[in-house]
């Protein structure tokens, strides 16, 4: 077991170029290996818990195992003995799919607010982490992160993914003071959670092109090859060992949950989830949002996102060769109207919430871009200038699409459980950039007029041809 007091991490930022515009990075440690859970206590301690003050423990009703028992038994244990425990569940049955959505996120805010603790330990992966880093920031609480699956990569930074009417949303939260990481935790978990730990990282390819090209053209001017630096050094460590992540193995998903835990610093020193959310994550969304407004599972987010990125680096590499042939023109009849937007998202709600809260938000981005036709058309003109510094960030589609398969992790839609119905992927590839507003490679394909119909149907094509070739 050892504390990694990211001072290396801080260095770094702090010694960058552009640190002026990148944030400290506000979680103080991250405790790892064997034994690392029973510890706990001990980082309470450091991170300013005195003894006898009460704490919540917040988690889900999904049964954890750890070395034989049940990790919210042993957190209880460990705990009971210094301080006054208490545990909020987020979510009542075991196996329950539990939604970050208002109804829940007020409830739990309100069960913490009621025990008034000095402290909250969150027991649980993406949505019980979310969902208590944003209940740490309404009360200021020191909060401490018990991972129990390396399943996202949003553990360690101050932005939390709720649902808002239905629609995902990044959220401002806040970050936790340490992320306990003990490998009888974490890769006891299913291997289809690591798994999706995976997909969720190889986000960063696609999404730091994303974010480029969001600078390029002035929509953005935030990025920074910082953040994207200490995801990569931090990745490259994992990529020879993901055959070995398949097969659950201790070191390989220790690995991945670094490559997480970084990946998330890297978000909050960005101060945005750009350096690793960008079409990838927009279509993932719409996939779980759309299974949610019908009440039906739909794939865990991380294994949502694998494919997705394969998606989303084979239409890079469509628009790469389309910008790269010249005449391509970005033109103001292609931005989508108020109408197209509230038709694409009325299926998702009865009452039309849905559909306003996506179109106030793209409402933005199409006035930005009516009035910004002549930067973008600037860019497209200019492109081999830009691709260059496009390739460095991308990876292939035969990486991305390698490494799922080296996991075994779902590499095509067809693969996720369950898997989305044709029909819906259509829908979600095609109206994805509607949703929010950040500018990515899909909003410059609608925008070139490369985004018709057709034009999904041979990306759909393409991800097929190199899933199951
Ligand atoms: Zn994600």
């Amino acid at each position: 077991m050892f504390v990694d007091d990211l001072h290396e991490l801080r260095e770094l930022v702090r010694r960058s170029s552009d640190a002026s515009t990148l944030r400290p990075i506000g979680l103080h440690e991250i405790v790892r290996g064997r034994g690392a859970l029973q510890s706990l206590s001990r980082v309470l301690e450091r991170n300013g818990v005195d003894s006898a003050a009460k704490i919540c423990v917040l988690s889900d009703s999904t049964p954890k195992s750890y070395l034989g028992g049940d990790v919210l038994d042993v957190v209880r244990g460990l705990l009971d003995v210094y301080y006054d425990v208490s545990v909020v569940k987020v979510g009542r049955q075991p196996e329950e799919l539990v939604h970050a959505d208002e109804t829940t996120v007020a409830r739990c805010r309100n069960d913490v607010a009621r025990l008034t603790p000095s402290a909250l330990v969150s027991v649980g992966s993406g949505t019980v982490v979310d969902i208590a880093k944003y209940v740490a920031r309404e009360f200021d609480l020191a909060h401490v992160v018990v991972q129990t699956a390396a399943s996202v990569n949003g553990f360690a930074d101050d932005q939390s993914v709720l649902l808002i009417d239905g629609v995902k949303r990044t959220t401002p939260s806040q970050w936790p003071r340490a992320l306990v990481i003990d490998p009888y935790v974490v890769a006891e978990a299913p291997l289809a959670m690591n798994r999706s730990g995976l997909g969720d990282q190889l986000s960063m390819f696609s999404a730091a092109a994303d974010w480029y090209l969001a600078s390029a053209v002035g929509f953005d001017a935030s990025f920074s090859s910082t953040p994207l630096a200490m995801m990569r050094r931090e990745a490259n460590a994992l990529w020879p060992h993901v055959q070995d992540l398949g097969h659950g193995d201790h070191q390989a998903v220790d690995l991945l949950a670094s490559s997480l835990a970084v990946g998330g610093i890297a978000m909050g020193v960005a101060g945005r989830t750009a350096p690793s959310s960008g079409t990838e994550h927009v279509i993932s969304h719409l996939l779980e949002m759309r299974a949610g407004a019908s009440q039906t599972a739909s794939a865990s987010h991380g294994a949502t996102v694998g494919v997705t990125s394969v998606v989303a680096v084979l239409l890079w590499q469509r628009i790469r060769d389309a910008l790269n042939d010249g005449r391509c023109r970005a033109d103001a009849s292609n931005v989508a109207t108020r109408d197209r937007v509230l038709a694409a998202f009325e299926r998702l709600d009865d009452n039309g919430a849905a559909a306003q809260e996506c179109w106030s938000a793209y409402e933005k981005k199409a006035n930005w871009i009516h009035s910004h036709l002549e930067d973008i058309n600037h860019v497209i003109e200019h492109w081999p200038v830009h691709d260059p510094d496009v390739d460095e960030l991308l990876m292939s589609p035969s990486f991305v699409a390698g490494n799922l398969t080296l996991a075994g992790a779902p590499k095509s839609f067809d693969d996720l459980a369950p898997a989305p119905e044709p029909d819906v992927v259509t829908w979600a590839l095609k109206n994805c950039h509607l949703m929010r507003d950040r500018f990515t490679v899909v909003d410059l394909a609608d925008l070139i007029g490369a985004w018709h119909d057709d034009d999904v149907d041979n990306l759909l094509a393409d991800l097929k041809g190199l899933a199951h070739p």
